[in-house]
């Protein structure tokens, strides 16, 4: 993945047409996904794999993604739940989607739809690739 120092470095590149929709680099310790205005065709979707587990297993899931998200922000809970399911846990992508709305609900986090956006996420966006992703008003008042 590439790093940027800063914000301007990232725009430099991004302005240079170093990037294209959907690619992932990080800004200042921050994982982003740059989305321009162009948006890239999701590839086929996985199956959603059947939901198997409790509810009690849902909140011991959530606690898990509330953690990561406190230190690493919610772009890395998603990707490391991500890695759990993987390894066999059987959430479902609404069960993830419900956790980022939870926790944008309960916490001060940043707008993730857009790189170059900071301000504070007041609501959540399905977005095609990432699934439930932090969103500003502003950003949101695009669509
Ligand atoms: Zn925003």
């Amino acid at each position: 993945m590439i790093i940027y120092a800063d914000q301007q470095a990232a725009q430099d590149a991004i302005l240079a047409g170093k990037h294209h929709a959907g690619d992932r680099f990080q800004v200042a310790g921050r994982p982003h996904v740059m989305i321009d205005d162009v948006w890239m065709t999701p590839d086929t979707p996985e199956p959603e794999p059947v939901r198997e587990w409790t509810d009690e297993q849902n909140d011991v899931a959530y606690d898990t993604f509330r953690e990561l998200a406190d230190h690493k922000g919610t772009a890395f809970a998603r990707d490391t739940m991500r890695g759990i399911q993987r390894m066999g846990a059987k959430f479902a992508e609404r069960d993830l989607a419900a956790w980022v709305e939870r926790y944008v609900d309960e916490h001060v986090t940043s707008c993730e739809w857009f790189a170059m956006c900071d301000r504070e996420a007041t609501t959540t966006r399905a977005h095609p690739i990432l699934g439930e992703v932090p969103i500003c008003g502003r950003c949101d008042s695009k669509f």
